[in-house]
């Protein structure tokens, strides 16, 4: 745990293991802190904000780039980390520190450009002005999937509009978060200005971030049913607040669509991180003229997919996070094909070469879904590709916003009128048109419904981080 510029040290019992998911073993223990710490941290976190927030923007910028820099400086060694503790492969996890890395330039740069509003006043010895002003300290709560990009998602904006803050990762994933408050502070992040509070128990720090009047904001990614739980008790004691939630993606593909095309997009973005991040596609919607042959490409190349140990060469496929998730998604494939899904490759757990140590599950294509199976409803995070015929095109689209999801969605179309109604008709924070990637540090990342609240990354990503203030002058 990092508060007030001192790392906590292992005490007696007080820490709890990490573990490597693709082994089964212990790679480190940690500190495990408890309200009193979480209360502690937010102690220093308040005491340091006058100061930080006085510092300027130009100084706050200077930091978040020395400390991009240090992230480049050590792509390697933190892929390497988040690969061991998280389990996805080498390759992704390098693509994750940059896209962790590029939020901190992005937000470096977005410091500078908190402008205020100057306004036409109705008499004319009235002077109207709106000031951008930092809310105060800020709780972060981030999930395990995405380990270190979902932290300077918070950190990044949350310093550069001058706020302080105090950080619980997953319990999944503390060594990343340890690693990154590290860089933060060998930037120059002031003692208590950005603190890390790590535990095995959630809830007793979740407790303490919504309701300490201290906190100000409380920033959360994770389940839907933790969200809104947090969220209600921060409303309750009225503190602003930003969810990043569940989501269950449509992937649309259209009679016009290339269905090999279609099929090689969904491969990649179903089994991004073994299909643990809230973007998945989980109900695959394909015109019945080109069903068979989306679902041939799909499962061919699923069912070549190697699965391992994320470090070890041409593994495209890491575990899941526990053996909780094995479950989950064993229970979802089951149901499916109890009530008449074709299990088109996969459909298992894999125990082969040692797998039986973590908690690998096999890539798998489902066809024939319909509504009344649980994985049409809930969310999988995991890596089952369920797929669907459809013949019209309203039809495609109502099943498509009949969740009470909305992060995002994705369509396959040649047809440009076709490709802005359903931009335009999908109930979704996030459409992505022929493109499986729409995300990137400079674009609004979000979602509505149950989903959740506000934006990260984009110019709106700081806006979640500034209140504002109405000054009026009498001249
Ligand atoms: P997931 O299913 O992705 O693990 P969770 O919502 O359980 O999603 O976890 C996301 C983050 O929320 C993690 O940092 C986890 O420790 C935290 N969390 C889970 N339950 C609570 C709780 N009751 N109070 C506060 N934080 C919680």
């Amino acid at each position: 745990m990092l508060v007030n510029g001192a790392w906590t040290e292992i005490q007696g019992s007080k820490s709890f293991a990490v573990i490597n998911p693709a082994t089964g073993e212990v790679i480190e223990h940690v500190a495990d802190g408890g309200q009193a710490e979480a209360r502690a941290a937010i102690e220093v976190a308040h005491d340091a904000f006058p100061a930080w927030r006085a510092t300027t923007a130009y100084a706050r910028s200077a930091i978040l780039y020395k400390a991009y820099q240090l992230m480049l400086d050590r792509k390697e060694e933190l892929a390497q980390l988040m690969t061991t503790e998280q389990g996805k492969p080498i390759r992704a996890a390098r693509t994750e520190v940059q896209y962790g890395a590029d939020f901190l330039l992005w937000f470096a740069e977005e410091a500078k450009r908190v402008y205020g509003e100057t306004i036409p006043a109705p008499r004319g010895d009235q002077r109207f002005i709106a000031l951008q002003q930092p809310v105060g300290v800020v709780a972060a709560i981030t999930p395990w999937n995405y380990p270190i990009s979902m932290i300077t998602r918070k950190v990044g904006p949350a310093l550069a509009a001058g706020c302080t803050v105090v950080l619980k990762p997953a319990e999944a994933t503390p060594l990343c978060a340890i690693a990154i408050f590290k860089i933060l502070q060998e930037a120059g992040v002031p003692a208590g200005v950005a603190n890390l509070v790590t535990a095995a128990d959630p809830r007793p720090v979740g407790d303490e971030f919504v309701n300490n009047p201290k906190v100000r904001k409380l920033t959360f990614t994770g389940s839907t049913a933790v969200g809104k739980m947090l969220a209600g008790q921060a409303a309750g004691n009225m503190k602003r607040v930003s969810c990043e939630l569940g989501g269950h993606a449509p992937f649309l593909v259209f009679a016009d669509a290339d269905p090999v095309h279609a099929a090689k997009g969904a491969q990649l973005v179903k089994f991004l991180n073994t299909g643990q991040a809230c973007i998945s596609p989980n109900r695959i919607f394909v015109h019945r003229s080109i069903h068979d042959a989306f679902v041939d490409t799909l499962a061919s190349r699923a069912g070549k997919m190697l699965a391992g140990n994320g470090l070890t060469d041409g593994v495209a496929i890491g575990p899941l996070v526990n053996e909780a998730a094995v479950a989950k998604v064993a229970a979802q494939v089951d149901d499916a094909r109890a009530k008449g899904a074709e299990v088109v490759c996969g459909g298992e757990r894999l125990t082969a070469d040692g797998l039986d140590k973590g908690f690998f599950y096999a890539p798998t294509v489902l066809a024939n879904i319909d509504p009344e199976m649980t994985i049409y409803r809930e969310e999988t995070f995991g890596p089952v590709a369920p797929i669907m015929a459809f013949d019209d095109d309203q039809e495609a689209l109502a099943m498509a916003n009949d969740t009470h999801y909305g992060l995002a969605a994705y369509v396959y179309t040649r047809d440009i009128s076709r490709a802005m109604r359903m931009f335009e008709g999908l109930d979704f924070g996030i459409v992505g048109i022929n493109d499986i990637n729409p995300s990137a540090a400079a674009a609004p990342f979000g979602g509505i419904k149950d989903s959740g609240l506000g934006r990260e990354g984009s110019r709106k990503g700081i806006a979640e981080y500034l209140e504002t203030k109405l000054g009026g002058f009498s001249v």
